[in-house]
């Protein structure tokens, strides 16, 4: 099991707590719709220039579910208090949250420019309950967790990492969480990369964009996860000392439970419709997943100049 440095200390300031009241909400049930938005990465070009008319199904997706209100103000302060050390992230999934933001932001910022020459902008995670505005439109729990490039903004709701377990069968644990927010920081990097203007918003199937860029977000995920035990944070140490073999199958496994292949037999209409694909298949998750962790090269994800995605 995943474990963090007892002494570390946590810095609540990479996230922004707008779940009101603080803790756990109940979970929004994610049928139809919501699930397909799984993990969705909210394409949007309406502030890159896109000009009119371009607006994408995820984008589509979001605003039909917008409920309106819910939005909340950030309030960290509980956070802050319960989220000290890393001995607070060993106790508590909503501490263990906070710590993984921190150590994917401290792997990128040391390792985008090295690999890329372009610089690391900090950004945040927001915590959200039930729905939630964005610069992408609104969203609710439904959606997964998800990216905003809009305002660079990660969204999770973290009743979805039970939901992986209980609607998705995924085994879960701290690691499988970490695997999900370092997906959405691999699209802040394709962000700040300009990746995603390789992309046609909209576009699907199984050699899409949309589907090399979610399985890229995987595969940067890979690679945080190789250098996660060592990294080092403001203390000058890591602040992951441990991830198991055991951690790794349960990512491995949770990958398997979000492929679009999956979700539609299992959560969808029941047949595998490979043109709708956004996301890739489940065993493509898991290789390019695998693919960053063997390698913890991000050079090694690229998925935009292979023929072979798996
Ligand atoms: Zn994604």
């Amino acid at each position: 099991m995943v474990r963090f440095r007892e002494g570390a200390r946590l810095d609540t300031s990479g996230v922004q707590d707008r779940r009101g009241g603080g803790g756990r909400a109940a979970a929004v049930g994610g049928g139809g719709i919501g699930v397909l938005g799984l993990i969705a990465f909210v394409l949007v070009q309406v502030l890159g220039g896109g000009g009119g008319g371009g607006s994408s199904a995820d984008v589509a997706n979001i605003l039909a579910q917008l409920q309106g209100g819910g939005s909340g103000t950030a309030d960290n302060t509980e956070l802050a208090q319960q989220c000290r050390t890393g001995a607070d992230a060993n106790d508590s999934a909503d501490c263990a949250a906070v710590a993984i933001v921190d150590s994917i932001q401290d792997y990128w910022t040391e390792a985008l420019p090295a690999a890329t020459g372009t610089g690391y902008a900090d950004t945040q995670t927001v915590f959200f309950s039930g729905s939630v505005q964005t610069a992408c439109g609104g969203a609710t729990s439904g959606s997964g967790p998800f990216y905003c490039p809009g305002d660079q903004l990660v969204y999770v709701d973290l009743t979805f990492f039970d939901q992986l377990q209980t609607q998705f069968g995924a085994r879960g644990g701290t690691f499988v969480d970490a695997y999900v927010l370092a997906h959405e920081y691999g699209h802040h990097v394709q962000n700040l990369l300009g990746t995603n203007q390789r992309v046609t918003p909209g576009e699907t199937g199984p050699t899409s964009g949309t589907v090399r860029l979610e399985l890229q977000a995987d595969c940067y995920a890979g690679v945080w996860a190789n250098h996660a035990t060592t990294v080092a944070d403001d203390g000058q140490e890591p602040l992951i000392t441990e991830i198991t073999q055991d951690d790794v199958d349960r990512a491995l496994d949770a990958a398997s439970r979000i492929g679009d292949d999956f979700i539609q037999t299992n959560l969808g209409g029941g047949t595998v419709d490979q043109d709708a694909f956004t996301h890739g298949s489940s065993a493509q998750r898991e290789r390019w997943f695998s693919t960053g962790f063997q390698t913890g090269d991000p050079a090694a994800c690229d998925t935009f100049s292979t023929d072979d995605l798996g």
